[in-house]
């Protein structure tokens, strides 16, 4: 199916077809004419399956053809939980408008604020916005909700996990009641409802149309996944190892805290491998310059908390490594969704220690089958990590993050980067009898 039988102009089409994109994904082919439609959507939709063109292109073409602004004002907000994913999402948006007369622009912390306030004097179509950025903005009365047409909340379940309720709690209540709401998250949990039902009176979750792709789509499946168990310390050598060996191109490394981070890219380089590390004690324009280098491959390696690397985009990216495994399998889905990208293939790679057995079980009964376990020579493991249950159930939550509030109306703001301080935990949980 072409996108020009999915109701878009004939700009807006030429601009898709500029970048390449033959035909619509799943999730625009079902999102797309509902929005254009003016209801509500609640969609469960994981990066890499084209969500950001679901959205944007819809808020296109009804923006397009009723174009009016003034100042101060915005049209669709589209609310994102980090600066990176608020960045790439605005340059979508500029390639799918390009041959539209709209205006989009990206605000976020980190950053001087006040290009972002002469730029909203004029009003702007379409705003990008971290939360915290944004009702700063809204304090300082830099810009009004009145006009107010669309919202859209992305990547929900992570706005949840990183503690921004009480944040989308009080920019909902500035703006104007009739609106459409748009809902995309890679997973649908209690708290991501409860939250899309606080967006109005009618209950969103009963109103909204659901639309699902990834219901029985764990993974994408071009995404090869293979994991080596491994003993904590030898981890930065094997990395060094494979990196050689197998000549890796290009590599996304997850890493669980800052210091390590930065730690474990000075012990790359002692092997002679060139490497970078984004997280949140980097400032706003070294991680776009780091972030820039490695989209234009002049950096092969990059080493990411998963909060910083929350959002990055990069067209063919043929690997990532999970060099600490992440405590939820919903996180293990958004990093190993980095790779295989648009249909083109891609390598997930693990690495497991005996400390990660409980982990490794949860993300195993997520996706239902057991990860393709690689040894690698001259890599004995000490600690042996057996071989997964898949009817795993955690026992309790995960230990309080000090940035992972529950909902609470009267939560104060809770910066991303608290978040990544969080130990990967694996002394509780239990295997269902
Ligand atoms: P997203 O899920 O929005 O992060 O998009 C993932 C990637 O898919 C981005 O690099 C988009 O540029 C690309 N993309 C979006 N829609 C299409 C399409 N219809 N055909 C090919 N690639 C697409």
């Amino acid at each position: 199916m072409p996108f020009s039988n999915l109701g878009l102009c004939d700009p807006i089409v030429r601009a898709i077809e500029d970048q390449g994109y033959a035909s619509p994904t799943p999730i625009q082919k079902k999102a797309i004419p509902i929005i254009l439609s003016g209801k509500d959507v609640i969609a469960t939709a994981q990066t890499g399956t084209g969500k950001t063109a679901s959205f944007v292109l819809p808020i296109l073409e009804l923006f397009n053809k009723d174009r009016k602004l003034r100042g101060k004002r915005i049209r669709a907000l589209i609310l994102t939980p980090t600066r990176e994913l608020a960045v790439q999402i605005e340059a979508n948006i500029t390639k799918y408008s390009k041959h539209l007369n709209l205006s989009s622009m990206a605000i976020y912390g980190g950053v001087d604020s006040e290009s972002q306030k002469q730029r909203l004097i004029e009003g702007v179509d379409i705003l990008v916005a971290t939360p915290g950025r944004l009702l700063d903005l809204a304090h300082q009365r830099a810009l009004h909700f009145d006009e107010l047409e669309v919202l859209v909340l992305d990547e929900a379940d992570r706005m949840v996990d990183m503690g921004f309720v009480g944040d989308i709690d009080k920019i909902v209540d500035r703006l104007p009641v009739t609106r459409q709401n748009l809902l995309f998250s890679a997973t649908m949990s209690h708290d991501v409802r409860e939250m899309a039902d606080g967006f109005s009176d009618s209950k969103m979750s009963e109103t909204a149309v659901e639309v699902s792709i990834s219901s029985n789509v764990k993974s994408a499946p071009s995404i090869k996944q293979w994991l080596i168990t491994v003993d904590k310390d030898t981890k930065s050598a094997l990395l060094s190892h494979l990196i050689k060996e197998q000549e890796w191109d290009q590599a996304l490394i997850f890493i669980e805290k800052k210091h390590a981070a930065a730690k474990l890219v000075v012990q790359l380089e002692k092997r002679g491998i060139k490497a970078e590390s984004i997280h949140g004690d980097r400032s706003q324009a070294m991680r776009e310059k780091i972030l820039a280098d490695f989209k234009s491959g002049n950096l092969k390696y990059l080493v990411a908390t998963g909060v910083a690397a929350r959002g990055i985009d990069i067209g063919k990216l043929s690997r990532v490594v999970n060099y600490d495994l992440p405590f939820k399998p919903e996180e293990y889905i958004h990093r190993i969704g980095r790779t295989g990208r648009a249909g083109q293939p891609g390598e997930a790679i693990s690495f497991v220690a005996l400390g990660d057995f409980k982990n490794l079980c949860a993300i195993e009964s997520r996706l239902n089958h057991l990860i393709d376990r690689k040894e690698i020579e001259g890599f004995p493991v000490r600690k042996e990590v057996p071989i997964s249950i898949l009817n795993y159930v955690r026992k309790s939550k995960p230990p309080v993050k000090s940035a992972s509030k529950p909902r609470n109306k009267a939560s104060g703001k809770v910066t991303a980067e608290k978040s990544e301080n969080t130990e990967n935990s694996s002394v509780w949980g239990q295997i269902k009898k």
